[in-house]
């Protein structure tokens, strides 16, 4: 990973720099920085530069074989440890090292749901078990490859177990030389307060809307007005950023299933119904939870449509076309319980309910709701 690759974040990436320059690197950093900021990026680049055999003044080379290897995240003494889902056969972060490799690769703006998604774990419980502390005192007593430092990158240690916890207290406590532990956290305040004393913080702001917004412009092939839109809704967190952009795209498949959906509702075809049904359960957690707010956003629309300035009217194209017809509707002897049906559904969506008996209740729910007469 190189610095150049991270998203803003100037000042720290110097910090970092320096840091090695001058040789006086602290033995346990705690990087603090809300998902999206790149906190487990810089750790990455942050190792890169110490290791890299060919440093320049502001950057790595990224091609000496250290470089390569740290690049592929394969570097001998480069460890990771980060939240797992525990089971029988998963006790530390080694039995899913190759997973947690391929999914930072592809994105260095790994959020924890990301992660566990990709692993096929979205419900399960994130957790750092005391088994890994036995694994970390094994590496950190390996020889290092070069002579130089180990490093532990600890991502997310807000979800270490108490006895994991206190394990690395004492780790801390009497740190083997040379090694150095990055701890990467969003939540500081969830982790021990005699583990967070034993370390230097550097605390990482939220990337700056503008410096987010040119970079979605230049990357991401957005007009400078799209850019600006999405960089305001992102909070100066890029993992959101993309999610948003995901969510634009997943919004023509909404709207055909929302479309669908309203049309098997309003005069309750079962068969139809059970078909939307189906279509819909298999997906996410996550993608439940837009489709929900992408209906929701239909219906404000609705009744911005109805009662308010038709004007202010957000959507373009089929969607404009669609709400034009379905904003009838929607009206003021419905359109607060069909909202409350909705965000009660993804509350639920949220505690794990079965999609399709979810689904197919709020089926019911919407075909009473939209046969409700328009008041005169
Ligand atoms: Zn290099």
């Amino acid at each position: 990973m190189l610095f150049s690759k991270i998203i803003g974040q100037e000042d720290i990436k110097k910090l970092l720099r320096h840091s090695v320059q001058e040789d006086r690197i602290s033995h346990a950093q705690l990087f603090l920085g809300s998902e999206g900021s790149g906190s487990l990026a810089l750790a990455l680049a942050y190792a890169q530069y110490l290791y890299c055999k060919n440093r320049l003044q502001d950057e790595s080379c990224g091609v000496c074989p250290s470089c390569q290897k740290i690049g592929k995240m394969a570097h001998p003494d480069l460890h990771f440890v980060f939240p797992i889902y525990l089971s029988k056969d998963t006790r530390t972060s080694d039995n899913l090292i190759g997973e947690f490799r391929e999914a930072l690769l592809a994105d260095p703006y790994l959020t924890l749901q990301d992660w566990f998604g990709s692993i096929g774990a979205d419900n399960k419980q994130p957790a750092i078990a005391v088994d890994e502390s036995a694994s970390i005192l094994r590496k950190l007593s390996l020889t290092t490859f070069e002579g130089g430092y180990k490093t532990m990158i600890i991502w997310l240690p807000e979800k270490m177990q108490p006895p994991a916890a206190n394990k690395l207290l004492k780790i801390l406590e009497e740190p083997p030389d040379r090694t150095l532990f990055i701890l990467v956290t969003e939540n500081e305040d969830q982790i021990l307060r005699t583990i967070v004393s034993r370390t230097q913080m550097i605390s990482i702001r939220k990337i700056p809307d503008e410096v987010l917004c040119n970079y979605l412009h230049a990357h991401h092939g957005l007009s400078a007005e799209e850019a600006i839109k999405i960089a305001f809704l992102a909070d100066g967190s890029y993992s959101t950023a993309k999610r948003i952009l995901g969510e634009n795209q997943s919004a023509g498949l909404y709207l055909k299933l929302f479309q669908q959906w309203m049309r098997a509702c309003l005069k309750f075809d079962a068969v139809k119904v059970t078909e939307v049904v189906e279509d819909m359960a298999p997906l996410k957690r996550e993608k439940h939870k837009e489709f929900i707010r992408y209906a929701l956003g239909i219906l404000r629309e609705c009744l911005v449509m109805n009662y308010g300035n038709s004007s202010l009217v957000r959507l373009q194209g089929e969607e404009l076309e669609f709400v034009k017809k379905f904003a009838r509707f929607i009206h003021s002897d419905n359109c607060e319980r069909f909202i409350s049906e909705l965000d009660k559904a993804s509350a639920s969506i949220e505690r794990n309910a079965a999609p399709k008996m979810l689904f197919m209740d709020l089926s019911f729910r919407a075909n009473e709701l939209l046969n409700i007469p328009i008041p005169a």
